[in-house]
């Protein structure tokens, strides 16, 4: 049977699954979760590995699993990968009520492809013409948010890495892969079907940490040293770095207060930053992140706080080889 005929074959069997997988997708994007915590999610695609008769391992970097189609001979292995893991998007009209999570990147409809693929190539008894092998990875955690709660895994030794694909790759999951494939939904080209290729920026993560020193806001301001304020001065310090990054560097720096005190009538004393540092190369990157640090530190020296700043490599950039 040649190539063309075997594609048939899996197409049709993937829309005579058609219900089926977009009920799958339609399932996870009601039920948004959070990179690292997709524990529903996960139980679902591990439902439909059993369903399928795969064989699978589970609790990959948390929530991830590896599941097997064999191929008649083993000369190649092909990971389809389909990513778990829903955005903070508050107003989105799935959005999670208790954490905002949403799937506004579109992941749910990964999984499902993900899991109809498979589907397909079962259904249509594709794997014994095949040369080579498929596994199918459900991967946690694409997006590298929630810097602090990360940092914690990190410091409890559950992770090393923000994002699921670095932790995966570290576990060595990725030693017997020799491709891997995925898509991502984009709503940024609206008159195309499909984007092949491209460039996206590499960072580094920081979650910064202002220490002062409580006393009463009211009675007592002299007593205390305002970590709010530094932090304030350390976010102006940043800004006033703008205009040395060069427009061909792609610098992006976009920081949020993530505790900004803690009750109105007491001088704040742990303030907390999340940040990136982008950039389309790691020596630009290195560059925009030590003004950064100098921007931070300077706020907290001007008015005698503490400041701890904790970096954590992010993706390096990503330049694709030429069609
Ligand atoms: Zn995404």
């Amino acid at each position: 049977m040649n190539k063309q005929e075997l594609k048939a074959r899996v197409i049709k069997a993937i829309d005579e699954r058609k219900d089926e997988i977009i009920a799958l997708g339609e399932e996870i994007r009601v039920n948004p979760e959070l990179g690292y915590k997709e524990h529903k999610t996960a139980a679902l695609v591990e439902a439909t590995y059993a369903k399928l008769g795969l064989e699978y391992r589970s609790g990959l970097a948390i929530t991830g699993s590896k599941a097997e189609l064999p191929g008649a001979e083993h000369k190649v292995r092909v990971a389809v990968m389909g990513e778990l893991d829903a955005v903070v998007c508050p107003e989105h009209p799935a959005a999670a009520l208790e954490t905002g999570a949403a799937h506004s990147c579109g992941h749910n409809a990964q999984v499902a492809a993900m899991l109809g693929m498979a589907m397909g190539l079962i259904d249509a008894n594709i794997m014994p013409e095949l040369a080579g092998d498929v596994a199918l990875m459900a991967v946690p955690a694409e997006e590298p948010v929630e810097i602090e709660w990360r940092q914690r895994l990190r410091e409890a030794g559950k992770i090393s890495f923000l994002g699921g694909k670095q932790e995966l790759i570290a576990l060595g999951e990725l030693d017997d892969i020799d491709m891997t494939v995925m898509f991502h939904s984009t709503s940024t080209a609206p008159n195309r079907k499909a984007v092949v290729g491209g460039t996206a920026n590499g960072f580094v993560a920081k979650f910064i940490r202002y220490h002062g020193k409580e006393a009463h806001a009211g009675g007592a301001p002299h007593l205390g040293i305002n970590a709010l304020n530094a932090a304030m001065l350390g976010l102006q310090g940043i800004h006033a770095n703008r205009e040395t990054f060069q427009d061909a560097d792609c610098i992006r720096v976009h920081p949020i207060i993530t505790k900004g005190g803690d009750l109105v009538n007491i001088v704040p004393s742990d303030v907390r930053i999340e940040t990136y540092v982008r950039g389309k190369t790691m020596p630009a990157i290195l560059d925009a992140s030590k003004k950064v640090n100098r921007a931070l530190k300077a706020g907290a020296l001007a008015v005698g706080a503490e400041v701890d700043i904790i970096e954590i490599p992010g993706f390096l950039p990503r330049v694709s080889n030429p069609l």
